[in-house]
């Protein structure tokens, strides 16, 4: 039985826990999900982790009185061959952890960085990591009403989604301005990089958590069974 936390900081952590449920069961693996919300809860026994999306600063506020995200951070400096998922501020916190750690993904991230009229958008997206295959994401379709989205700028509009292509939200998406050699580019919104994997690092500009397609979960937990 593998054993993957996620952190409850703020913003969309039950819908990870869903897609981590949904993956185990596509898969046929055993999972359980612990609810991070304690400094003390992140200890050997967890296998690999989730940082949610939400908003950053309010995580670093919020995770002062349990000391949460020291602990995460310590843990992941512990255990560096687990494998970490981390989408939209989830991916800022593994760039930028604060708290003296040094970054975990060494890439330049700039928040909110598609701008006031822009910040939102569902777009797909070109996948170049090898996931465990999938069984059900043809069957998923964007919901446009459900975040009222804006719809994507102009010069950033794709074509058609392919069978491959991963449905892409970005909420007040952050932009990756700077990668690091150390980085491989694993998902690319035309030309830009909106998906970085750096040792077992996974961060997501975009919340995969909010679609059907859950390969980047399943991504976590190929590597957790890979560790095991
Ligand atoms: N804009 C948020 C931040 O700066 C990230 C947005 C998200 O996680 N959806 O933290």
């Amino acid at each position: 039985m593998m054993r993957i936390g996620v952190a409850m900081l703020q913003g969309a952590r039950h819908e990870h826990c869903e897609a981590l449920q949904h993956a185990a069961l596509e898969m046929g693996s055993s999972v359980e999900i612990i609810q991070l919300r304690k400094a003390s809860e992140l200890n050997g026994s967890i296998d690999g982790l989730v940082l949610p999306g939400g908003e950053s600063t309010t995580m670093r506020i919020a995770s002062l009185s349990e000391a949460l995200l020291d602990g995460v951070f310590s843990w992941m400096a512990k255990y560096p061959d687990r494998p970490v998922l981390g989408t939209c501020a989830g991916a800022i916190l593994l760039a930028n952890p604060g708290l003296n750690y040094q970054p975990f993904i060494d890439v330049k991230v700039s928040r909110n960085a598609w701008g006031r009229q822009r910040y939102s958008f569902e777009a797909p997206l070109t996948i170049l990591l090898d996931t465990p295959n999938n069984s059900d994401s043809a069957t998923f379709e964007l919901s446009r009403d459900r975040f009222n989205h804006k719809p994507l700028p102009m010069s950033k509009q794709v074509a058609p989604q392919s069978s491959e292509s991963f449905p892409g939200v970005f909420i007040r998406a952050p932009r990756f301005i700077e990668d690091s050699i150390n980085c491989q580019r694993i998902a690319m919104l035309e030309t830009e990089t909106v998906g970085v994997l750096q040792g077992s690092k996974l961060a997501l500009t975009f919340h995969p958590e909010l679609t059907g397609d859950r390969r980047f979960h399943r991504w976590l937990i190929e590597q957790i069974s890979q560790n095991k």
